[in-house]
């Protein structure tokens, strides 16, 4: 699995299996557990999950799958605005790592910016970081202002800022990218197949997939990947889906692709927030 570095010299997947959806029916919380574990058997290792989802469920959806198997997995969750206080980001951690049945986050993020004062939830990161139940931090949902508000020290250790970002919505190109790019901090682009959209069905896209006897999907997964420092984390509940958007870690786009789905999918070229899903 191709790996990509954070700031504090520890490495994750660049390939991920998002998981929003997922533990939110009593009834499907079994499929979902199973989904997860063909998804390690076909080669993930990185799993995004957030206290939202399924108000815990998916964290407890990943807690029954990856029983015996935890070594070797990068687990990445995120905690809520209203939860980022000093005491309320430790609580809400360590309601995380019940659910997620396991000792340690590999990646812990704050949702989106909220109202709380930035400095508490970053000494909560550290308090976090130093007693083990977390790795290393980040982001999530933050435009260039919000990057600006985090404590000095801390920007230049953010381990991602998980942005909205596929091949129709390029907002994180304006500046965010930038901001990132230049403190090597990785971008993880959720959404990445655009939730399954009228993306996937487009001749822009459908066109280079052809060329590459590839799928549109494994396109659009492909042209994100192409790009340095960059994480996708598709969602899917179909295990053949998911052996299927691995394999766009396989494809060399070449320089007509490139210029193909740029012309029909522009960087924007004025200044604009991220987009959110
Ligand atoms: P996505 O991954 O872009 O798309 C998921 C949709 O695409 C599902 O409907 C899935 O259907 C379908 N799909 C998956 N693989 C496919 C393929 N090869 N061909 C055709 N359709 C395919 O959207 P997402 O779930 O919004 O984003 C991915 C993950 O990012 C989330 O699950 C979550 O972990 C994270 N996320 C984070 C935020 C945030 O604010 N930080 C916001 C949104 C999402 P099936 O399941 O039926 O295959």
């Amino acid at each position: 699995m191709r790996t990509i570095n954070l700031p504090s010299g520890n490495s994750m997947p660049a390939f991920g299996l998002g998981t929003w959806r997922m533990g939110e029916h009593r009834d499907q919380c079994r499929r979902d557990a199973d989904v997860i574990r063909a998804a390690l058997d076909l080669g993930v290792r990185l799993l995004d999950t957030a206290e939202m989802y399924g108000e815990g469920g998916a964290e407890e959806v990943i807690g029954e799958a990856i029983q015996g198997r935890r070594d070797g997995l990068f687990l990445v969750s995120k905690l809520y605005p209203h939860n980022a206080s000093r005491n309320g980001v430790i609580e809400a951690c360590e309601r995380s790592l019940r659910r997620l049945n396991c000792d340690t986050i590999d990646l812990y993020l704050l949702h989106w910016p909220g109202s709380v004062p930035p400095t508490q939830t970053f000494d909560a990161f550290h308090e976090l970081q130093d007693s083990g139940k977390i790795v290393d931090f980040g982001v999530s949902n933050f435009n260039l202002c919000d990057l600006e508000g985090i404590p000095e020290p801390d920007q230049a250790r953010l381990g991602c800022n998980q942005v909205f970002y596929n091949l129709a919505h390029r907002e994180v190109e304006w500046e965010v990218a930038a901001w990132c790019r230049q403190r090597a901090i990785p971008v993880m682009a959720y959404s990445p197949l655009d939730q399954a959209s009228a993306l996937l069905r487009e001749s822009a896209l459908t066109v280079v997939a052809e060329r590459h006897a590839a799928s549109a999907a494994q396109i659009a997964l492909a042209w994100l990947l192409h790009q340095p420092n960059i994480v996708v984390i598709p969602k899917s509940v179909r295990p053949q889906r998911i052996e299927e958007n691995l394999a766009a870690l396989d494809i060399e786009l070449s320089a007509e692709d490139l210029a193909e789905l740029d012309s029909a999918y522009p960087a924007p070229t004025q200044a604009v927030r991220l987009g959110m899903r």
